[in-house]
């Protein structure tokens, strides 16, 4: 029978290589940093064999922002994990697989945060989609930004509220579509709504939420949290903030885009597969009802086994520590970003992002510009992605640089040399000396 799916699934391959969207994939030999041996990697154009082998490459595409993903002291943290708690739990969590490792990173989770509980996941990519569902029904509605994530899309189409997709960081638009559905429906929380002739929901007093990404990842850019809570209060919404890429690096004490602003936000989810670790992991922090509500209904908790313990006790590791210790870190990243945001900025290159976070993405336009000049770069020995459509918007192309603390001078003023050559070979830059 398969035969004749077969060829669908070939001719679908066929479409994905032709519309030039392929995803080739590289492949690391040795540990994740800022130096890497990358196997076989077909950006090198010149190279039409399988034999190239261990290509060393600068890089400067991880979201390993504090440099943590390759650390022994964070390895040695997770044998101690796996030395305590074992291998794994082999449980779903209500079952009998919560260990001690689990409470203890949780109740840290909300210290770090100044939450009043939290939840671990295997991945920031199922806390989102192991959200909304629980706690948004038929009747509700839910407001996300039209960047947000894939997890926070995904996460949104298994919920039976009702979706509201506002322009990226637009607040007049977010208010519009929140006045909108507060005139039809009401909020519940606000009588006098309610006497204007609106109906409330008939199962409940309607939940409004506002889901947005604290940094959107292709632009560097952090969302106005502080405006979204403001309009979240007018129009009586519960807001949300995905902090994946914010946590760790921004903020003056790594708290990330919700710093200082986690008593206005009711819901943050976040991943240890960052600028946190490396390794993967996610959580759920916020109020205490939400979280008790998610352990009793999230379906990725519930049919899902419970974060590995080595996982956990290294992620236990680096919030313990992170005030002390790997804050020197966050001060190094930021260091570096401007340094090599102030060397391309003199090379001419047009840069995208606020300039605080270490995305830094170098705007080109044209589509083939971007895949052109990632495959250049890398047969100068640096290895970044072009971003295209439909990642990012048509003739909005750009290479996304990466910043990390584990980066030295050196190796950013390798990095911009390279650019600066390729650049003007493309005649992407004026020629300056
Ligand atoms: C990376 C990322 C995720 C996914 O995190 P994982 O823990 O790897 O699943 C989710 N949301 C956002 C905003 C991210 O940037």
């Amino acid at each position: 029978m398969y035969q004749a799916y077969k060829r669908q699934f070939e001719d679908e391959l066929k479409e994905i290589r032709e519309s030039g969207m392929w995803k080739e994939v590289g492949v690391l030999e040795g540990k994740q940093g800022a130096e890497i041996l990358i196997k076989n990697d077909k950006n090198d154009e010149n190279d039409k064999s399988d034999k190239n082998k261990g290509t060393k490459l600068l890089n400067f595409c991880a979201n390993n922002y504090l440099g943590l993903a390759s650390s022994d002291e964070l390895a040695q943290a997770a044998i101690e994990g796996v030395k305590k708690y074992g291998f794994g739990e082999a449980s779903v969590r209500f079952i009998v697989g919560t260990s001690m490792i689990h409470k203890d990173l949780e109740k840290e989770i909300s210290r770090f945060f100044g939450t009043e509980d939290a939840i671990t996941y295997t991945s920031c990519f199922d806390a989102n989609t192991g959200l909304f569902e629980t706690i948004l029904k038929e009747g509700d509605a839910i407001f996300s930004d039209e960047l947000n994530h894939a997890s926070i899309i995904d996460g949104v189409r298994l919920c039976k509220a009702e979706r509201f997709r506002y322009k990226n960081s637009d607040m007049a638009d977010l208010e519009a579509k929140l006045k909108e559905f507060r005139d039809r429906v009401g909020t519940g929380l606000d009588p006098s709504v309610n006497e204007r002739g609106s109906k409330p929901s008939p199962t409940r007093e309607s939940r409004l939420l506002i889901a947005t990404d604290g940094v959107f990842s292709m632009d560097g850019i952090t969302a106005k949290i502080s405006q979204i809570c403001d309009l979240a209060e007018k129009y009586g919404a519960m807001v949300m903030v995905d902090d994946s890429h914010g946590s760790g690096v921004l903020g003056e004490h790594g708290r990330g885009a919700v710093e200082g602003l986690m008593d206005r936000v009711d819901i943050l989810t976040s991943t240890f597969g960052k600028a946190l670790g490396g390794a993967g992991g996610g959580f759920t922090a916020g109020r205490k009802e939400i979280i008790q509500v998610l352990h009793q209904r999230s379906r990725t908790t519930l049919f899902s086994n419970s974060l590995p313990p080595m996982i956990a006790s290294a992620a236990l590791h680096v919030l313990q520590n992170f005030d002390s210790k790997f804050i020197s870190l966050r001060k190094q990243l930021a260091e570096n970003t401007s340094y090599f945001r102030s060397a391309m900025e003199k090379l001419g290159f047009a840069l995208g992002g606020d300039g605080r976070h270490p995305i830094t993405p170098v705007m080109l336009g044209e589509e083939k510009l971007a895949t052109e000049m990632a495959a250049k770069l890398f047969t100068h020995g640096i290895y970044v992605r072009g971003f295209t459509y439909p990642v990012v918007p048509k003739g909005k192309a750009r290479i996304r640089v990466q910043i990390s603390a584990a980066h030295t001078k050196e190796q950013m003023d390798k990095a911009a040399e390279a650019f600066g050559k390729v650049g003007k070979e493309m005649g992407i830059t004026e020629k300056r000396e």
